[in-house]
């Protein structure tokens, strides 16, 4: 089970059921290799574009591509990928051995092959010891490891997941997204999956492309879609954001000034995405990006207001800080910055640098 994965692309691929547009026209390429995640509500189209790829779904317009060659026409059986889905099922009454042999079979390889792959298949998900137990014998998480030992046993072109840690705890979900992202980095094979738990998607793949009513929004490495959501909705969706309304006032040498009641926000851009004086501008501003000002600390930015809201969460506290003209503005602080006793009522000096903020725009979706 080595080698370097196969590429894939999506061209222009769309799903009509009737006049209902589930998929719109979405072009995508996941490199060799790569870990890609697609990231959306319910009903955005993900399932969808995944069917699409394995072939159980014929698209209305478009093609998918693997290694530059148009697979669209194939059945799923000529595709030879590997599927792992939300609760997949594994044959009860077959020992994981067996359930793990069973695709090899179906390939009708020889008894010596299959067991020699099915062995390393286990080793590769460290269930080598529970070979000859029932599934029944085993914990969801394990189960889910033996669904994608048996993906991965017969080294296919690509391995599909759809939400296939969703049914697990949340403790156990997170033991698992780092198994898989290991095994991801171990098999070298070309993954694509599908969830809609953004933390899951930032904390598992090389690239996360986002889609909203059937449209692919944005796509790009998880730290850069963070950092650069171009849209509200990505800001949103990708986590808790800021959003802060105003009006171009001036321009200034690092990007641009606007005016929100009598606050003045400066905010960085590069020269040549500046707006125009008077137009409206939407910024997103992460609430960890924002700090609790002493009364001589000095910031780019700074409001007043008054702790409206607060929790404690461990790691830190978050805050929800009422201002006259920003309104309500959600921090997050590390434990060691948030204040002894963040009491409701408090005053707090807020300060974030020019750069911390990034513009985005309305969806029109
Ligand atoms: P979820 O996260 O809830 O699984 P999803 O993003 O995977 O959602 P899809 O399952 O791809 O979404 O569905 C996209 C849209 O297409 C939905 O509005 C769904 O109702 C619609 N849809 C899917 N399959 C069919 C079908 N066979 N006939 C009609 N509409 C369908």
């Amino acid at each position: 089970m080595s080698g370097t994965g196969h590429a894939l692309a999506l061209r222009g691929l769309t799903k009509r059921y009737g006049s209902f547009t589930a998929v719109d026209s979405v072009s995508l390429k996941v490199e060799r290799g790569e870990f890609l995640t697609l990231l959306g509500p319910s009903g955005s189209g993900k399932t969808t574009i995944l069917m699409c790829i394995a072939g159980f779904v014929a698209p209305t317009e478009g093609a998918v591509l693997l290694d530059g060659a148009d697979i669209t026409p194939l059945p799923p059986e000529r595709r030879d990928f590997g599927m792992v889905f939300q609760g997949y099922a594994l044959f009860p009454h077959m020992t994981v051995a067996e359930n793990v042999a069973f695709p090899l079979r179906v390939r009708k390889l020889g008894a010596a092959e299959r067991e020699a792959k099915v062995k390393a298949a286990l080793d590769l998900v460290q269930l080598g010891r529970f070979a000859d137990r029932l599934p029944r014998q085993l914990s969801g998480g394990q189960q889910q490891r033996v669904a994608l030992a048996r993906a991965l046993v017969f080294d296919p072109a690509l391995l599909l997941l759809d939400e296939p840690l969703s049914a697990l705890d949340k403790k156990l979900r997170a033991e698992l997204q780092e198994e898989l992202k290991a095994l991801h980095r171990r098999v070298g094979r070309t993954f694509v999956n599908v969830t809609h738990d953004q933390e899951e998607a930032l904390s598992l793949s090389d690239r996360v492309a986002i889609l909203n009513h059937g449209k692919l929004v944005q796509e790009g490495p998880p730290a850069h879609l963070y950092e650069h959501p171009r849209t509200r909705f990505v800001a949103d969706f990708l986590g808790k954001s800021n959003f802060l309304h105003g009006t171009v006032q001036e321009s200034v040498p690092e990007g641009f000034v606007i005016g929100a009641g009598t606050t003045r926000i400066v905010q960085s851009v590069a020269e040549n995405r500046r707006p125009a004086h008077g137009s409206p501008v939407l910024l997103s501003l992460r609430p960890e990006k924002i700090a609790l000002l002493n009364e001589d600390d000095a910031a780019d930015n700074v409001v007043t207001g008054r702790i409206a809201a607060w929790s404690y969460l461990g790691a830190g506290y978050t805050l929800v800080v009422e201002t006259p003209d920003l309104g309500a503005l959600r921090v997050a602080l590390p434990t060691w910055q948030a204040p002894i006793a963040p009491g409701e009522g408090l005053p707090v000096r807020l300060g974030w640098s020019s750069t911390a903020s990034v513009p985005v725009v309305e969806d029109v979706a």
